[in-house]
């Protein structure tokens, strides 16, 4: 066990007599057993930052997010990136601390929107994003994940030698493993059941109940569709050679090992440094996209997806329909100019991080993300997931981005009774005042 691991005696404590800034890791454990904790699931109350509210994050209704919708209700703050923190409830921890003897301001970029929280429109409204552009911030990001990977690699080390393993195989009746790797080895060689590498899975018993679970209920591991009878299931698997997990499932992410690997760089690039990344797309030979005269009269804007750049937004919308097949005013047709702004701002941080608009999925570089985009038809956002409708989207990727000063250009008629879907965060009013001007948006608005 590490120095750094969970420490079980703080359970419920909340106060800020803790000496330890970070709260303990909230991994169950056992306390009848010195067995390194077996998953990953936390079951503490979780306080506000700011108030003495307290959120289950282990409850049904999901707390965690309860919580995150309560700091932006009432507290106007949002956490950006909050899907990458390793452990939520420690990171809550630590900025409650802090915000308990000193100025929200002090750690968060701020900006102005015309609209109350709930989309009633009022002037000058303060936002707060909590971000790693805060260097404390960027380091407690950095050590929960550091930590974690530390408990994880200390329940791996376990499972691969721990002998007193016991469980029947999935399949037949007389083999019985003591160890995790043996088992999972056996259900490969025998079975043809392929759940991945030993060396590579961790909390195996975990994973091992899921898909006992997914048998019994007679779902097809790989493609999840379901059958009538045991014998057909088994059928099907084999033949359609599905006898292993579904790849696409996220569920299963947290069983292999690589998944808790130290990023090298962050992956979110703090906004002081954008100026400079807002170069991103703009390759050496192109020697149209120099930014030095930025400030100058002939204001360009980059495409949302190339280093394009044009003066016109009419003559930009153009080329993105042509060479992207993106038509910007049908995507944004019926948004109301915030929900707008939250639309570019996505674009612009999933192009920044080469993560697919519509389905997320994760590239190495910009080339391999064009190459995804045009191969899958991914120019377009999901029009189920409404992953672009986050409150840290209100946020500008990029400070000087000057696409978000057209957005009320686009602003054909507006339908009333259009109403958002999806967001249970903000429900945005249709009659937020939409004459919000570029500067609120702009770097003297935006205070680091
Ligand atoms: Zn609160
Ligand atoms: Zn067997
Ligand atoms: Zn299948
Ligand atoms: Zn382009
Ligand atoms: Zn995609």
């Amino acid at each position: 066990m590490s120095s750094n691991g969970p420490a079980a005696n703080n359970e419920g404590g909340v106060g800020t007599s803790r000496s330890t800034i970070v709260g303990p890791l909230n991994f169950t454990k056992d306390s009848t057993t010195t067995d390194p904790p077996t998953s990953l699931v936390n079951e503490r109350t979780v306080p506000c930052m700011f108030c003495s509210n307290t959120y289950d994050f282990h409850s049904a209704d999901n707390g965690s997010d309860q919580c995150l919708a309560h700091l932006y209700l009432v507290h106007r703050l949002v956490v950006a990136d909050v899907k990458e923190i390793a452990c939520l409830p420690s990171y809550c921890y630590y900025w409650k601390e802090k915000f308990s003897s000193e100025p929200v301001e002090k750690y968060c970029s701020s900006m102005l929107l015309n609209q109350l929280p709930d989309g009633t429109s009022s002037a000058n409204e303060k936002y707060y994003l909590l971000s790693d552009i805060e260097p404390l911030d960027y380091e407690l990001r950095q050590r929960l994940r550091r930590e974690k990977l530390e408990l994880v690699l200390t329940r791996h080390q376990f499972e691969r030698t721990d002998r007193n393993f016991q469980r029947d195989c999935l399949y037949c009746r007389d083999f019985r493993s003591e160890t995790r790797p043996e088992f999972i080895s056996h259900l490969y060689r025998k079975h043809f059941l392929l759940l991945g590498k030993p060396e590579h899975l961790v909390f195996v018993d975990e994973l091992i109940e899921i898909v006992q679970d997914k048998l019994n209920r007679l779902m097809c591991l790989f493609c999840e569709k379901l059958f009538k009878d045991r014998p057909t299931l088994k059928e099907h698997m084999r033949k359609k050679g599905h006898k292993r997990i579904n790849p696409d499932n996220r569920c299963y992410d947290r069983f292999f090992l690589v998944n808790y690997r130290l990023k090298q760089k962050p992956e979110y690039v703090p906004i002081a440094k954008r100026k400079e990344e807002s170069r991103v797309f703009a390759s050496d030979t192109d020697s149209n996209s120099d930014w030095s005269d930025w400030n100058g009269e002939e204001q360009t804007t980059t495409c949302l997806f190339c280093a394009h750049t044009e003066t016109n937004i009419v003559t930009l919308k153009q080329h993105m329909l042509a060479v992207h097949t993106f038509d910007f005013d049908q995507t944004v047709a019926g948004l109301s100019f915030y929900q707008r702004v939250k639309v570019v701002n996505y674009i612009r941080r999933q192009m920044h991080i080469r993560k697919c608009i519509a389905c997320g999925e994760q590239c190495s570089e910009l080339e391999r993300l064009v190459e995804h985009l045009n191969r899958e038809g991914h120019y377009r956002l999901d029009g189920e997931e409404c992953a672009w409708d986050q409150p840290e989207y209100f946020f500008p990727t990029y400070e000087d981005d000057q696409f978000l000063c057209h957005l009320e250009e686009v602003d054909i008629e507006r339908d009333d009774t259009v109403q958002e879907e999806g967001s249970v965060v903000i429900s945005e009013s249709v009659t937020a005042s939409i004459n919000l001007d570029a500067e609120s948006l702009s770097l003297e608005n935006f205070k680091l």
